[in-house]
């Protein structure tokens, strides 16, 4: 009998010994646990995680072994998620539109923080949920600034609005926060200084004491070489504006990373299927895959190349056009990869900082997208 192994040294060697048909994505408990020790440490707040960038098992489960103690969760079956695998965190319902049955289901859960950008939506939370020691935090919106891709194109209120809410907040007597979100991938830590300030000024304008503000996520990851976030900047200047803005009212702070804790956990790997006519590489995932996000937040440079024993390749780098799996001429990544020279039917491209959203919007289309989580010990190759 033997002991199937589990844990593996890294990504090549697993490559060497499975040589995988299908895409791969490698998890790095102890790079998860190291992101979640580096917010608990920095960040002057409460860290919680949002579920919905990477909802696996593993990652929730680290991360309560490291310490976060919140969880973001947008749906019942989030909720369900947490509640099973860290019964004892808190869960923050931040998204602002539900319906009856998934409030019912968030009280009946014990959800004691919920987020509203409506008026409507903020009677319906009225109506349904007790108050006593509840939390309702208004989420506002500002003009995009800094981040990759826009959040307050959905979700949040004015400036005006949200004053609007927040009294009425008081006046029903939960408890009355606020809550923001920059934009996803912000490098720019500037972005959170106009929210925070827009903030204080909402609590003014309301007149009213804000318990807590909730800073969002939108921290970044490691994608670009040649961009590393300092997110420790980013905190530093968090807890300066807070002060500044908020003077002896400053409420305590909460941030909910999703990226920033879980990116630069997971790398992932593609077989190159083909080399059509030495220029077009074709892999066996693309956009409709765990590639989902490369259109829409931008392409992650952190690319090596390794051939079927796991050795990398050093050679020159050249352009190449990129294209997934699937029949569908949508399913390339975006612009020109610069990948080595002898790039080959065979090999397989390593990405890094693959953990955000790649293993949940993973799909299924056109029969591909069997993707296999491996355990390493180190992600380097
Ligand atoms: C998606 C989301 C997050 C996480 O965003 P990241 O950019 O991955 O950090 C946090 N809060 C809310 C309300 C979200 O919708």
């Amino acid at each position: 009998m033997g002991l199937s192994k589990t844990i593996w040294s890294n990504p090549t060697e697993y490559i060497r010994t499975v040589k995988p048909e299908n895409p791969v994505i490698f998890f790095s408990p102890a790079v998860l646990q190291a992101a979640a020790r580096r917010f608990i440490d920095g960040f002057p707040g409460m860290v919680t995680y949002a579920v919905k960038t990477n909802p696996s098992e593993v990652v929730i489960e680290n991360l309560a072994a490291a310490g976060v103690r919140g969880f973001d969760v947008a749906s019942p079956n989030e909720m369900r998620l947490v509640r099973r695998l860290a019964p004892d965190a808190a869960m923050h319902y931040n998204n602002p539109v539900r319906s009856r049955a998934e409030i019912a289901v968030a009280v009946e859960l014990g959800v004691k923080s919920y987020s509203v950008d409506s008026a409507t939506e903020l009677e319906k939370l009225i109506e349904l949920v007790p108050a006593e020691n509840c939390e309702i935090s208004v989420r506002f919106k500002l003009p995009v600034a800094g981040a990759a891709y826009n959040f307050g194109a959905k979700f949040g209120a004015t400036v005006e609005l949200s004053a609007q809410l927040l009294k009425r907040v008081a006046e029903a007597g939960f408890i009355p926060s606020l809550t923001f979100h920059p934009g996803t991938q912000c490098t720019d830590p500037h972005a959170w200084e106009s929210y925070i300030r827009a903030g204080a000024e909402i609590a003014q304008l309301a007149g009213v004491t804000v318990a807590r503000l909730n800073v969002g996520g939108g921290f970044p990851n490691h994608r670009l070489q040649a961009v590393v976030p300092q997110i420790e900047d980013t905190f530093a200047l968090i807890d300066r504006v807070a002060t500044e803005a908020f003077g002896d009212q400053r409420p305590l702070l909460v941030c909910e990373p999703g990226r920033g804790l879980c990116g630069d956990a997971f790398t992932h790997i593609a077989k190159v299927k083909a080399v059509r006519d030495g220029q077009h590489v074709f892999l066996n995932d693309g956009v409709y895959g765990a590639l989902a996000e490369l259109p829409l937040v931008g392409i992650i440079d952190r690319i090596e190349v390794v051939d079927s024993e796991g050795r990398k390749r050093n050679g020159a780098l050249e352009s190449r056009i990129v294209f997934g799996p699937t029949c569908d001429s949508v399913d390339r990544i975006p612009g020109e990869l610069m990948l080595d020279e002898g790039v080959s039917e065979g090999d397989f491209l390593v990405i890094h900082g693959m953990g955000a959203y790649s293993i949940a919007t993973n799909t299924r289309f056109n029969g591909f997208g069997e993707l296999t989580i491996a355990t390493v010990l180190s992600l380097k190759v």
